[in-house]
């Protein structure tokens, strides 16, 4: 089978854990702070700050923020249920909005006209790898008046550009993940990237159980003392992670590249293939493919979406679907009482939609084979 995402592990990956395994810091170590700096260097942002996931950074986000019961957040109907979760983490109302159909973004007019006077925040999705329209979203937020904050959820998104701007320099704050998928990997793992001192300050306190100073920062004092300023959670992520984070860091440019030219290879044989449309891709960016996701859009009763995943998963290929709109998930309806036909783009959407199998290690033989069985079960 050929998964639809794998991760990429060198030996000198696994040299630099190794190395820390030896050292006296198993957890927060010199490699948490490397590991941050290297980030916000590659991104291009001020600070970073790791925890232990992604869905870590998302509630970190929130939490920086200062999201609480009766506030309002508005997010993409299309994206993993993390996104919306992390809202409900702080007791804040999800919100959802709709996507654009070509590319499956959030629609800048769409959540505009679900502002009301709660909202105070919008977390853009960069979904598969390609980034929001911010000139739009920016606008949008800035023209509220009243402070609403832009959140990216770059968790697809690590390497992408916007208007030759770095993501995780675009938002207020930005969250990455870690995962073996994702573009680079700790195992589990998250970051947040920001310009905002404060801000980072407060997420450095929420990842260390809300307490001021870290235990490393106690012991180079000579201090017992600590004092906990606010309610936060052990969401710290260990040295000898951060030290493949970095060994992986130094990889990412390759591995998008690597990314973008398989995704190339796709885009050309399915301009031969009418019924399955790549999502579009816009003008001002660079994509990074966490995901190539098409369209299944056949007449054919019996090229549906489902018998063409079925038929692919028999023929070894590991497709998937990304993703089940978040609020037609039975724990949303029954708490915030949401229906089919809030977000009819994403809905549509969601029938049609194959992830196809996209990691560096792919080899162009590997891609020739998704090809021709994508070919057979769709002509
Ligand atoms: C992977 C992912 C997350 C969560 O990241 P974890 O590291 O798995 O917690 C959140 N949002 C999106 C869009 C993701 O793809």
């Amino acid at each position: 089978m050929i998964p639809y995402g794998r991760q990429w592990i060198d030996e000198d990956d696994i040299q630099a854990v190794v190395e820390v395994l030896r050292s006296d810091w198993l957890t927060t170590g010199p490699c948490v702070e490397s590991f941050e700096n290297a980030f916000a260097e590659q991104v291009g942002a001020n600070y970073a700050v790791a925890v232990s996931s992604g869905t870590a950074a998302l509630h970190a986000a929130m939490f920086a923020l200062g999201i609480g019961p009766g506030d309002e957040v508005i997010i993409p109907a299309m994206t993993f249920a993390a996104t919306a979760n992390c809202v409900v983490f702080q007791g804040g109302t999800p919100v959802f909005a709709d996507v654009e159909p070509d590319t499956l973004l959030i629609d800048p007019r769409d959540a505009e006209k679900r502002i009301t006077s709660k909202t105070k925040a919008v977390i853009a999705v960069d979904y598969a790898g390609q980034p929001c329209d911010y000139g739009a979203l920016k606008t949008i937020a800035s023209r509220s008046g009243s402070g609403i904050a832009l959140v990216d959820d770059a968790c697809h998104a690590l390497g992408a550009k916007y208007r030759n701007a770095p993501v995780g320099s675009i938002a207020d704050l930005s969250a990455f993940s870690f995962h073996p998928v994702k573009h680079i990997t700790t195992g589990e793992g998250g970051m947040i990237t920001t310009d905002d001192e404060d801000l980072a300050q407060r997420m450095r306190i929420f990842r260390n159980h809300g307490i001021m100073t870290d235990h490393r920062q106690r012991e180079s004092r000579g201090s017992w003392f600590y004092e906990m300023v606010d309610l936060g959670y052990n969401y710290r992520l260990t040295d000898f992670q951060c030290a493949l984070g970095m060994s992986q860091l130094k990889k990412l440019s390759e591995w998008v590249r690597r990314r973008q030219s398989i995704a190339g290879l796709y885009d050309e044989a399915f301009k031969e293939i009418q019924s399955v449309q790549p999502l579009q891709v816009k003008k001002d960016v660079l994509h990074a493919y966490h995901l190539y996701v098409v369209r299944l859009n056949s007449e054919n009763p019996h090229h549906d979406r489902s018998t063409i995943f079925r038929k692919l998963r028999n023929l070894g290929i590991g497709v998937n679907v990304h993703y089940v709109p978040v609020h037609l998930h039975p724990f949303y309806r029954k708490r915030f009482h949401t229906v089919p036909g809030m977000c009819p783009v994403a809905e549509k959407a969601y029938e049609q939609i194959i992830s196809l199998p996209l990691f560096p290690g792919m080899i162009d033989a590997d891609v020739a084979t998704v090809i021709e069985a994508v070919r057979k079960v769709t002509i």
